[in-house]
């Protein structure tokens, strides 16, 4: 019986097992080895790791962690966990059955793309969704925004701190009378025409009236799902986020199963690797303190 289990081991995942690890817990952690940023090669706005490449990050965190005795790692999708009496058993996908205390979920979340032809392939290159992690380095270039829904509003009237911004409707919505004055008030070019693919590189958005658009980097917003559905099967309440449901939480992590933490982005409604260390952080001394006291 471990007093720990951890299921994701990127940067919330690391920052729990951490905390648990120098409390001198005995504890397991699961990794699928899928970390939300792996389409990038470098990542920004995390304090004294700014431009690193993010699994650099995540595996100099995974060293420092293993160099403690009492952390087990197994590189296993978490396929179920079931509530016993004096906590919960898992199952890895390869088999594997395990018995902890307590259990963490970092699991993180999956971004759905929107459907548009070449925006997949260009995702964490050239496509982003996040201005603070990448809008720095287009160094107030041209800016593309694609309007998913209304809420991308929010990114058109953000994106022209970083540079000059052509916001696409492509059929999502349609500006309010209030809403063009916003985006003309900040410099905004509004494109009507619908948009058939992206293309070039960095990225070209070509319109369907053949027009092509030269720039240096496009936002939109995805839907996101939280990556596993351990929550859910476990009776973890969820809260609805602008993306998607999220693990609702209390502000130490804990979610409305006892004994059930959970961390980073998949217990928040927009996250980041800061976010996800520091929620992490929490989420493992709140295990702790739930080992500790009951
Ligand atoms: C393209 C892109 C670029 C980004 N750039 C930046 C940036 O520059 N700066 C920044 O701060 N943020 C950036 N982010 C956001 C950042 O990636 C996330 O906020 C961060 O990864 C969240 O960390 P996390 O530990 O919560 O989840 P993740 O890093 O997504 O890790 C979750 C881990 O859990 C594992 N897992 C899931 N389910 C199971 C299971 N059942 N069993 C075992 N393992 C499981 C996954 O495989 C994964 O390894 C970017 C995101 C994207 C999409």
């Amino acid at each position: 019986m471990f007093d720990a289990a951890i299921v994701g081991g990127s940067y919330a995942g690391l920052s729990a097992a951490l905390q648990l690890a120098r409390a001198r817990r005995r504890l397991l952690v699961f990794d699928e080895g899928r970390r939300r940023n792996r389409f990038a090669a470098h990542s920004h706005g995390f304090l004294g790791q700014d431009g690193r490449d993010p699994s650099e990050i995540a595996s100099d965190a995974r060293s420092q962690l293993l160099a403690y005795p009492n952390v087990t790692w197994c590189d296993e999708r978490v396929e179920a966990v079931a509530r016993q009496p004096t906590g919960f058993a898992l199952t890895g996908a390869g088999g594997s059955h395990h018995e902890a205390r307590t259990l963490v979920l970092a699991t993180g979340i999956v971004d759905r793309l929107p459907d548009v032809p070449g925006l997949a392939e260009r995702w964490g290159r050239a496509v982003f969704h996040c201005p603070y992690c990448h809008g720095y380095e287009l160094d107030r270039g041209r800016i593309g925004v694609l309007a998913v829904s209304e809420l991308s509003m929010h990114h058109a009237l953000m994106l022209p701190d970083w540079g000059r911004v052509t916001f696409f409707l492509n059929g999502a919505f349609d500006p309010s009378a209030e809403q063009s004055a916003q985006l003309v008030a900040r410099g905004v070019t509004v494109e009507r025409q619908p948009i058939r693919a992206l293309e070039g590189d960095p990225v070209d958005v070509v319109l369907t009236d053949g027009r092509r658009i030269a720039l240096d980097g496009f936002f939109t917003a995805t839907a996101t799902e939280v990556s596993s559905p351990i929550a859910g099967d476990l009776g973890c309440a969820f809260a609805d986020g602008p993306t998607g449901r999220y693990i609702a939480t209390d502000e130490i992590g804990a979610t409305s199963v006892p004994g059930v933490f959970a961390c980073g982005d998949a217990a928040r409604a927009a996250g980041n690797v800061a976010l996800a260390v520091g929620d992490g952080a929490m989420a493992g001394a709140a295990a702790h303190r739930k080992l500790m006291f009951g």
